[in-house]
């Protein structure tokens, strides 16, 4: 395996999702751009006269939070763009899937790239030795087409390297899907799904409406598929003030219970009301890793970066300093996980 470590920047976009991964060759794969005024639109733009090649950019679905940038992306620097990846995630005519398609188009038109379809079995990425790879494993093509909303037909990329899973992308599948489709060879760090409230993950409201039966069946349900992914951490990927309530305090509570540490981009009314109130940022992953700044929400762990050296994830040096700061909040729901107490930060992160 060559000495170039792969880089993962999972970005702080606000309400949406956003990884860059840097490969040995320095070109970037992206996987989802984040919503319109993402910050890496502006950090593409700043570096217009450096040499940035992007193999390419991979959609897991079409929904404005994980494709909104793509538009003006494709107008900047649809000729630095070697291959855009989507899928169809609503019906063809909807004028939103329209909106993200013809951007793409523009730029397949021009002769710069070709687009093609997120679909299991692709692989996006391989390196020299055939060590490690990014590929997708989910939907299969009659999964897209009969799935009945753009979320049920996200696209599932992962990381892997020999024979572990290491990273994976579920975008905003539901919980069950998810944990079906990853159960086989689970992840050690899970991105999400859906900004920490998987849409099979009922709300207060849903709650109050079911029957028992019905909500005891489901949170075994739940259990079992969080159990069943048994990831060491989840990144949420979450904006501050979303209208979504966002992330699911359970759910978070569910993985952590099962072991997995949870860290979230950024703080959320769930972790404390007055940090959030003055904008008072509990860690600026984004400013220190040399990314640029979400325009709205509270960073909590900002961005975070992996690096992906001999089949191993080694995080960036921020972790501890995070976890510090983190223990200083009233509710803090980030790393509930196994292992962490208030005061007793864990020594090692290495995978
Ligand atoms: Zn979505
Ligand atoms: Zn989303």
């Amino acid at each position: 395996m060559s000495d170039t470590p792969l880089e993962i920047d999972c970005w702080d976009v606000g309400q949406g999702d956003c990884t860059v991964i840097k490969l040995p060759s320095a070109k970037l794969l992206i996987i989802d751009v984040g919503p319109r005024g993402s910050p890496l639109v502006d950090w593409l733009n700043e570096r217009r006269h450096e040499p940035i090649r992007i193999e390419a950019i991979v959609l897991t679905h079409n929904d404005a939070d994980h494709a909104g940038a793509l538009p003006s992306i494709i107008m900047e620097h649809k000729s630095r763009i070697e291959g855009i990846w989507m899928l169809l995630d609503r019906e063809v005519n909807a004028p939103h899937f329209q909106k993200i398609f013809r951007s793409a188009l523009e730029g397949e038109h021009g002769g710069f790239y070709r687009i093609r379809r997120v679909e299991n079995g692709q692989t996006l990425w391989e390196d020299e030795t055939r060590q490690s790879r990014l590929h997708v494993i989910y939907p299969g093509f009659s999964q897209n087409i009969q799935a009945t909303d753009p979320n049920e037909t996200s696209g599932v990329i992962v990381l892997e390297s020999g024979e572990n899973r290491l990273v994976a992308w579920p975008g905003d599948l539901e919980l069950r899907t998810a944990s079906a489709v990853l159960a086989s060879k689970p992840p050690w760090i899970l991105i999400g799904p859906h900004h920490g409230g998987p849409s099979d993950y009922p709300t207060k409201a849903v709650r109050k409406r079911q029957s028992t039966d019905d909500l005891r069946n489901r949170m075994v349900e739940l259990r079992a598929a969080v159990e069943a992914l048994r990831a060491s951490r989840a990144y949420i990927s979450v904006g501050t003030k979303n209208r979504y309530h966002h992330p699911r305090p359970g759910y978070l509570r569910l993985l952590a219970s099962q072991g997995a540490r949870v860290v979230c981009s950024q703080l959320t009314f769930c972790c404390e009301r007055e940090r959030v109130h003055y904008n008072a940022h509990v860690l600026q992953g984004s400013a220190l890793l040399g990314l640029g700044p979400a325009r709205t929400g509270t960073s909590c762990r900002g961005s975070m970066r992996l690096f992906l050296r001999d089949g191993k994830l080694i995080p960036d040096e921020f972790d501890l300093v995070h976890i510090e700061r983190v223990s200083e909040l009233l509710r803090p729901q980030c790393l509930r996980g196994a292992g962490w107490s208030r005061g007793n930060p864990l020594p090692n992160f290495t995978a």
